[in-house]
């Protein structure tokens, strides 16, 4: 899909409507498998209970339960709105569905 790379939308901060440039948003980086913040994770998620590191936390990295890997072509954008008055970046509130993002 193509996008403009730059926009005219509302600015939370100027509280007015200025001109935005938009770019794919890039985050951290991913979750390790190996820290104890993905076992507190998995512990929300309902999982990561039991006896034992059930063969998932530990010296090896994490099992998958699910491997559909690759099941789905598209991907979900997560655009980020830059404000060229203040700086200051606003995320897309709703990514869509696209194979591939560009901004022309
Ligand atoms: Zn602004």
């Amino acid at each position: 899909m193509k996008m403009p790379k730059v926009t005219h939308r509302y600015c939370p901060w100027c509280n007015k409507a200025t001109e935005q440039k938009i770019e794919s948003y890039k985050s951290g980086g991913k979750r390790g498998s190996l820290t104890h913040g993905s076992i507190a994770r998995a512990r929300k998620r309902g999982q990561g209970r039991g006896v034992g590191n059930r063969g998932k936390w530990g010296s090896k990295p994490a099992i998958s339960k699910f491997k559909r890997t690759g099941a789905k072509s598209s991907k979900k954008t997560t655009l980020q709105y830059v404000c060229k008055v203040c700086g200051k970046a606003l995320q897309q509130y709703k990514g869509f569905r696209a194979k591939k993002v560009e901004f022309i």
